[in-house]
Formats: C-alpha cells, sequence, structure tokens
C-alpha cells in the first residue's frame, strides 16, 4: 500500500506527481510526490488553469 501525499488516502494506485518548483514553498524539498488517481487530476487541473493564467498575463 501506498499513502497518497495530498489527502492521505491508503490506495495500490498512486500517479507520481512532479511538483513545479514555484509551485508551493512547503513542497520544495519534494518535487516528486505520489498522488491518488483523485489528486493527481486535480493537480493536473490546477497546472492547466496555472498555464492559462500565465499565458494570459504575457498576452
Ligand atoms: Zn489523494
Amino acid at each position: 500500500m501506498l499513502r497518497c501525499d495530498f489527502c492521505g488516502v491508503e490506495t495500490d494506485f498512486v500517479v507520481r506527481v512532479a511538483i513545479d518548483k514555484d509551485y508551493d514553498r512547503l513542497t520544495v524539498r519534494h518535487e516528486k510526490r505520489y498522488a491518488c488517481l483523485a489528486c493527481s487530476e486535480k493537480k493536473e487541473k490546477e497546472r492547466q488553469e496555472r498555464m492559462k493564467a500565465a499565458a494570459q498575463k504575457t498576452r
């Protein structure tokens, strides 16, 4: 069993999530984390939202 680093659920299925270096100062030392399917989808959505926001800033 592995544990999701985000919600703490124990699961056999985890996804390795690479955290952007500027994502969160608290996670700087842990660039790779394990996420359950729900959390990995959430993180992916957040990543896309941030990319959208960044793209709008440079316009
Ligand atoms: Zn989770």
